[in-house]
Order: structure tokens, then sequence, then C-alpha cells
């Protein structure tokens, strides 16, 4: 069938030409959208989005309102250096803060529930131990609260947790809806003025040096002063040179389990399992590390392996689980690299990304979005 023109008001209305064009309409896209049309109200943006809904990681994620694991914190002092870990630790808690301070918890399913660390006995939980008062002295300087972690043992049995044996408490730690969440960060950034174009893909771009031009899989052409991409794992597709991989996660969900014991957020394995209370069900994610391969992929489909190992962890873990079905499954693609740092970057005057969230946009999103519209507005 052959594609219609398009008529005058088309083309003046939705066509023309932007100040400034976000490619991906998930947290990062829809914050930095948010946070510009904050501090300049006067620009024309516009959000292209490849999904019907967003479809990348921001609506398929665990809904974590994630705080982070002392022995995921503790590893990154290894690997990046205490400072560092800590300024990571610092975003995702400002980044909370942020959301909250935005979004009545009942408008997002938002639980202060606490999240936990599951451990085995080992070389790994002596470590964390030795160093688990100079982590609480760190943190209590970013959040003042004292102690962050504590010991929670006595817990095991009453969450129906078996085949662990310590547990560490987090207070600060939180559980979200993650489609309540880009739904109502959507319907703010609508109302701010920002035009959102859904199902439409970036399939091309060129920069000249009077504009950006993007080319569409819908037959037309977008043109604008300035681009930000925040197409986070998808970021390989289009952008060159970034130090980033697309890491797929998988996820499933039990039917509703009656008189369900647990409740809060839960890590396990340096964040390699994680899974939480949804209401009387149980959202469990992970086990990347079996097929790490596979699972360097774009792709949104579940596969056997992990979705196997997945099920298995259920079995082994979690007492009340045992024999229920399964429900839901579904994947999505995270972006990590040799940083876990977010890189929001100009990679020249009119072009800009902030990508790589590491697996935990829904806290840092806030902020990243803050520091990309700065960076923007800074050079505008
Ligand atoms: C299974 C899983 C569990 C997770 N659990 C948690 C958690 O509990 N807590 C937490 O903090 N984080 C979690 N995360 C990570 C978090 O969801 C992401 O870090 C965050 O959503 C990234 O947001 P984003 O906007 O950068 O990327 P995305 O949400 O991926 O958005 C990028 C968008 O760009 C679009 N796009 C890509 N290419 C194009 C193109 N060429 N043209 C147009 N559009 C395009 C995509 O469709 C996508 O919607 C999880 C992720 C996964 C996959």
């Amino acid at each position: 069938m052959e594609q219609a023109t398009f008529s005058i008001w088309e083309q003046e209305a939705y066509l023309c030409s932007r100040d400034i064009i976000i490619v991906g309409g998930g947290l990062v896209g829809l914050w930095s959208a948010w946070f510009l049309k904050q501090s300049r109200p006067d620009l024309d943006i516009a959000i292209v989005e490849r999904g019907q809904l967003p479809m990348g990681a921001s609506t398929r994620n665990a809904g974590f309102a994630c705080f982070g694991s002392p022995g995921e914190i503790l590893e990154d002092y290894k690997t990046m250096g205490r400072d560092q870990a800590l300024e990571l630790v610092e975003m995702r808690y400002k980044g909370l803060k942020i959301l909250r301070r935005h979004f009545p918890p009942g408008l997002i399913n938002f639980e202060a529930c606490g999240g936990y660390e599951c451990f085995s006995t080992g070389k790994q939980y002596d470590d964390l131990m030795n160093g688990l008062d100079g982590l609480n002295k760190d943190l209590a300087d970013i959040t003042g609260y004292k102690p962050v972690f504590s010991p929670s043992d006595s817990s095991l049995e009453d969450l129906g947790l078996t085949g662990f044996d310590h547990l560490l408490f987090n207070p600060l730690e939180g559980a979200l809806h993650s489609g309540l969440l880009v739904r109502a960060l959507t319907q703010m950034v609508l109302s701010m003025g920002v035009t959102i174009f859904t199902d439409t893909q970036i399939v091309g771009w060129d920069e000249s040096s009077t504009s950006i031009n993007l080319q569409t899989d819908r037959g037309f052409a977008l043109h604008a002063e300035q681009v930000l991409w925040c197409t986070n794992g998808f970021a390989v597709e289009l952008i060159k040179g970034l130090d980033l991989t697309p890491a797929r996660g998988q996820v499933l969900v039990t039917e509703p389990i009656a008189g369900l014991s647990l409740k809060g957020t839960f890590h396990f394995d340096q964040g390699y399992y994680y899974f939480r209370h949804l209401g009387d069900r149980i959202l469990l994610g992970g086990a990347r590390n079996q097929d790490i391969e596979t699972e360097t992929s774009t792709a949104l489909q579940t596969t056997d392996t992990i979705q196997q190992a997945l099920e298995s962890f259920l079995e082994t873990h979690i007492t009340q689980a045992k024999g229920i079905s399964i429900s839901h499954r579904w994947a999505g693609v995270m972006a990590m690299g040799n940083e876990k740092k977010p890189i929001i970057q100009a990679l020249s005057p009119r072009v800009f990304c902030a990508v790589r969230m590491s697996g935990v946009g829904v806290a840092i999103a806030p902020l990243v979005g803050q520091k990309a519209a700065d960076l923007i507005t800074r050079i505008n």
C-alpha cells in the first residue's frame, strides 16, 4: 500500500524541526525531558520511542527502588575505589529522593518495605562482616542513617527463606510499580508540552553544520537543533565507540500465594539474583551469569536456560513458592560497561547521550536526567 503524504498541518505541527529530540522514551528520556522543560519551558522537545510502550528496561524491570546491597557496594569499593563507589550510592539515594518528591506513594505503589541481602556462610560473608562497620560509617555520611545495614539472620525463617545462612537488612530500600511510574512520568512530560512519537524507530542519523537529521522507520525524517540519546542498552545500534554492552535481564512472577510471608526486596550473589513480594505473588529475576554470552543481547525474548535457573532458585530458597505455577515471564535490556557509572556526555555540541544505567536506572534515572539537562542547557 502506498504511504499517504503528510498534510501541511501535520508537517507544521508534528514534523517540524525541534529544539531537542530525545531518542528513547524510558525513564532516562522522560526524566531528561522533565528537567529540560523545568529549566527551559520555551524549548520545543519531542521524544521518539520505537515501542508502542517504552519497551526497553523501564517497564520490564523488577521495581526495586534500589539503594544497593552491602555485598555489591563493598565489591564496588574493590573494583571502582571507595570514592567512586560511594558516589554511585549517593546517586541512587538522591535519585530515589527526587522520585519520592514527585510522586505520592499511592500513584506508583511505592512501598518503604526495606531490603535484604542473603548470604551463605563462607569467605564472602566473612569479608562483608569485616567491612560492615566501615561501610555503615561511610553511608551514614551520605544518608544520615545509622546503621544502614544490620544483621537480621533471625528473620530468615519468618520470611520463609531456606538455603541461606545469613541476612542483612536495609531500611532504606523500597519497591514500586514500574508501569505506573513510567505512566505517571509520561503524563507529567506530556502536560509540559513535550510531544511523544511512539512506535517510531530511529534507523539512521547524521549531523550537519545546522541540525541533526534523524531517519525513522515510518517514512519520515525528523530534524532538531540537538539530539539526546537515551537508548541505554540499544545505544550500541546507532552510536559508535561507547563503553557499553547490552545485558538482557529475565524475570518471572508466580501465581498468588495465600498467606505469603515474604515481604521486602532481596538480593543474592552480588545482585545476580533478586526477588521481592508483589502483593501476594513473588517476582524473581536474574541468573544472567548462567549464560552470560546469550544474555549479551538486545532481544526481548526469554530463554529456557535462564527461566529454568530462576525456577530452580525459587524451589530451593522460597518455601512458600514450592509447587506454585508461574503466571508471567518477560525480558528487558539493561546496559553494562567496564565502569558502573552512567555515561552522560556531549559527543558534539549537538549530540548528547545519557546511557549505561548498569541495572539501577529506577533509582538513578532522575539524577541522570537532571545532569543531562544541565549539560545541554549549559551549552545552549
Ligand atoms: C529485568 C530487569 C530488572 C531490573 N530491575 C531493576 C530494579 O529493580 N531497580 C532498578 O533501579 N533498575 C532495574 N533495572 C534497570 C532499569 O530498568 C534500567 O536501568 C532503566 O529502566 C533504564 O532506563 P533507560 O531509559 O535508560 O532505558 P530503557 O528503559 O531501555 O529505555 C530506552 C528506550 O529507547 C527505546 N529505543 C531504543 N532504540 C531506539 C531507536 N533506535 N529509536 C527509538 N527508540 C529507541 C527503547 O524502546 C526503550 O524504550 C532492571 C532492568 C531489567 C531489564
